[in-house]
């Protein structure tokens, strides 16, 4: 497969083969994201798709599912989309799951109709980055959302079938924002009811401009304790939401899992333990993105 510079994709797509339709990100603003900095925003060409295709034809047939990266993959024209999920099953028609990363703008430029015929061509799961639901927070990552349009996107997703994946991000609001980020991502998590949730711990990353504002001591990180704090409150904030719950990313200090409600107390019983010390955190130098 072709690569070009970082191909990200979710924990849960690990088994996943990774096409590459798009390079970088069409937004690339989050002042907190370095993932595609270095690269400017485009298109691949059909040839080089169909390239990889035959490739994965050839090596991947034990793989059932499809992740298309990179950053915003549902950007691109309903035209384009469809003859993109038409060539996968086409090359690889073994092909049971097809899923990419969808943010909130990309999703309000598609119909209902047209997430359904994408839907009906094999588009299973969206994984879409509300970060916060705070939107003090979301205005100073100039993510370009607000609490109430990222809860438009993620039920207009769950409106019409689709499994959503929702990423919010542990330590976003710094020290000074840590309770209202975690009570106002909550709110916002429980009115979009995600069928999965996946908490990531912000990693300061010296070529963003959170990571600048971190090292020159305008943003306060909190510590791990802070983070576990955070995390507490936001799953004790959780009302009524039926999904997967995730907080199992490499970048995290206590990896858990469960499924909500179901397993609210013990996740939180979790959390209390690794707060007392009983159970360790994962240190510093293994963390990663
Ligand atoms: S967080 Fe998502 S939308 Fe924001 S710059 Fe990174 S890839 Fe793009």
């Amino acid at each position: 497969m072709q690569y070009v510079g970082n191909v990200i994709r979710p924990p849960s797509e690990a088994d996943s083969i990774i096409l590459q339709v798009t390079v970088g990100c069409s937004y690339n603003k989050c002042t907190f994201c370095g993932a595609y900095k270095d690269v400017s925003f485009t298109i691949k060409d059909e040839a080089e798709i169909k390239q990889d295709l035959r490739f994965a034809r050839q090596h991947c047939r034990n793989q059932k599912r499809v992740f298309l990266a990179d950053g915003d993959v549902l950007i691109l024209s309903q035209k384009r989309l469809v003859r993109l999920f038409q060539l996968v099953h086409e090359y690889l028609p073994w092909i049971s799951r097809i899923s990419l990363y969808g943010n909130a703008r990309a999703i309000r430029g598609k119909s209902k109709d047209i997430l359904l015929e994408l839907k009906a061509l094999g588009l299973d799961r969206i994984y879409m980055g509300l970060e916060s639901g705070c939107d003090e927070i979301l205005q100073r990552i100039e993510k370009g959302e607000t609490a109430e349009s990222m809860i438009a996107a993620g039920r207009k997703i769950r409106g019409v079938g689709i499994f959503l994946s929702v990423t919010a991000l542990l330590g976003l609001g710094g020290i000074a924002l840590s309770k209202r980020h975690a009570e106002k991502t909550a709110k916002v998590l429980t009115a979009m009811a995600p069928s999965q949730i996946a908490m990531l711990t912000l990693i300061p990353l010296k070529n963003t401009v959170l990571g600048q504002e971190i090292q020159a001591g305008k943003f306060l990180l909190p510590n791990p304790q802070e983070i576990l704090a955070e995390l507490s409150l936001l799953i004790r904030h959780l009302q009524n939401v039926r999904c997967q719950f995730h907080a199992n990313h490499a970048s995290s200090y206590l990896p858990i899992f469960g499924r909500l409600p179901k397993d609210q107390v013990d996740l939180l019983a979790s959390i209390e333990m690794a707060k007392s010390g009983a159970s360790p955190l994962v240190a510093e130098h293994r963390r990663a993105l």
